[in-house]
């Protein structure tokens, strides 16, 4: 419908009448709904209810007041909803919709004072050059560091090396858990819209989840602790933009458990979309960029770092280090294929030295529901977790570009991306997180050990209980 009212410049709906009127819902820092665009077709709620499992949102009333909405009619940032961002994918009306922030990045853009980095994460690379009509699957790297560099960023970052300070604490935190037999299985906790889910309907999992702050959020507070002390700028003077595939980072960015001092690790985050549209209101063409690097020394990233956009590959960027951390031996095949494809929970069994590594890797809140029953039940046989909470993982995130029911019926969209994303793995001089020389210096140079106390204290939060008002119950 959104590319047909496009395409015949329908700006405004001329029939006369009764029509609902309802109140925007802009609470939350991650979702806008407005329902008096909605059709009432229920494909958000049929994805929030049975593909993911949720149940934030379902239709109420009857006749002319048919409407949907949430329990009590609350706000989404008041009900269980985790913003995984699936039911954006899903409205063919834009009903519902990303909370935008793109003023807020050209306001800081214009202003001298400001430093702005931005930083994009592994998903994004392989989807944007969608929003400029390029196949499906398409690495725009190059492009995509192009056109950040002429909107005007002060520097140009790449979250994967931040997901390589993410494998080397949490490979450290599960072989301390592992040895000692504590909290087992540990959880991974890079998706802000598991870890929201386990706070709202399992809090009796919380121990599970590694303390582990999502990539993004770690690259913030290096960037405003090392990076502005190396360079002299004063954190306070730092804007830091994630470019993210995902609308539960919006949200993540704004809790109070990501701030160091008072200062908020990540100040912004933009989706592939929001990136897209500032291209384009800035009419950039995007199609004849040529290809530039990320700044250094930042930008140095691995494979391991991007593979963490498909669903197992965080658990197998993970288990190629825990093999030489524990073994002290090279790793020759790093393929670890029993992780990969598509199936909701996956699992497989490690060897590691002598010792044996059980692990489980689900995409979907649907299947995360069923592993987080065997957790709560103390039934699982697994040792180490890894949850993504959209369908195939970051590639499939609620920020990537929207694709009609046609398209997501002929052309497997997930499979595309997700082979773009290990071709990048593929081609990787270094393919294992605690290789990346840049990732090693900072530790030396300022961090100190992986798990120790600054480490801690930057890279590392908490989560807690938090309030849930299901429509089912
Ligand atoms: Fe965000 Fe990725 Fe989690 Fe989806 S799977 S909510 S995109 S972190």
């Amino acid at each position: 419908m959104q590319e047909l009212a496009i395409k015949f410049n329908v700006k405004n709906v001329e029939f006369q009448g009764e029509t609902a009127k309802h109140e925007i819902d802009d609470k939350s820092p991650s979702i806008v709904r407005d329902f008096n665009k909605c059709i009432l077709c229920r494909r958000c709620v049929a994805t929030c209810k049975n593909v993911q499992n949720i149940g934030a949102i379902d239709c109420i009333n009857r006749g002319f007041d048919s409407c949907i909405s949430t329990t009590y009619d609350n706000s989404l940032n008041d009900v269980n909803c985790t913003f995984c961002g699936q039911c954006i994918e899903a409205c063919p009306t834009g009903a519902l919709r990303e909370r935008e922030y793109i003023d807020d990045v050209w306001a800081k853009l214009k202003d001298p004072d400001t430093y702005v980095i931005a930083q994009t994460a592994p998903a994004v690379r392989v989807a944007l050059g969608e929003e400029f009509g390029m196949e499906i699957g398409t690495n725009v790297t190059g492009k995509m560091v192009s056109g950040l560099k002429r909107l005007g960023f002060d520097k140009v970052f790449d979250t994967n090396t931040a997901a390589d300070f993410t494998i080397m604490e949490e490979a450290t935190e599960f072989l301390e858990r592992f040895k000692n037999k504590e909290h087992l299985p540990m959880m991974t906790s890079c998706c802000p819209a598991w870890v929201r889910f386990t706070e709202t309907e399992y809090p009796e999992n919380i121990p599970h989840l590694s303390s582990c702050k999502s990539p993004h959020q770690m690259f913030g507070a290096i960037l405003k602790s090392y990076y502005a002390k190396k360079n002299d700028i004063a954190p306070e003077k730092i804007f830091v933009v994630s470019v993210m595939p995902c609308i539960a980072k919006k949200y993540e960015s704004k809790r109070e458990e990501m701030k160091i001092d008072g200062i908020c690790d990540v100040d912004c985050v933009i989706t592939t979309r929001e990136l897209a549209r500032m291209i384009k209101q800035a009419n950039i063409e995007f199609t004849k960029l040529d290809d530039e690097s990320f700044d250094h020394p930042m930008g140095e990233a691995t494979g391991a770092g991007a593979i963490f956009g498909a669903t197992g590959g965080v658990m197998e960027a993970a288990l190629r280090t825990a093999y030489e951390l524990i073994t002290k031996e090279e790793l020759k095949e790093l393929n670890f294929e029993e992780v990969r494809g598509e199936k909701g929970v996956k699992k497989a069994t490690i060897k590691i030295g002598d010792a044996e590594v059980k692990v489980a890797v689900a995409h979907g809140l649907g299947n995360a529901r069923k592993v987080s029953e065997q957790i709560k039940n103390g039934e699982a046989d697994y040792d180490f977790l890894e949850v993504m909470a959209c369908p195939g993982g970051c590639i499939m995130g609620g920020g990537q570009p929207i694709k009609s029911s046609k398209i997501r019926s002929e052309v497997d969209i997930r499979r595309k991306r997700s082979e773009a994303i290990y071709a990048i793995d593929e081609k990787s001089v270094i393919r294992k997180s605690h290789k990346n020389p840049i990732m090693q210096e900072i530790y030396k140079q300022y961090i100190g050990e992986p798990g120790g106390h600054k480490a801690h204290e930057l890279l590392h939060t908490h989560y807690s209980e938090k309030e849930k008002y299901c429509i089912d119950e």
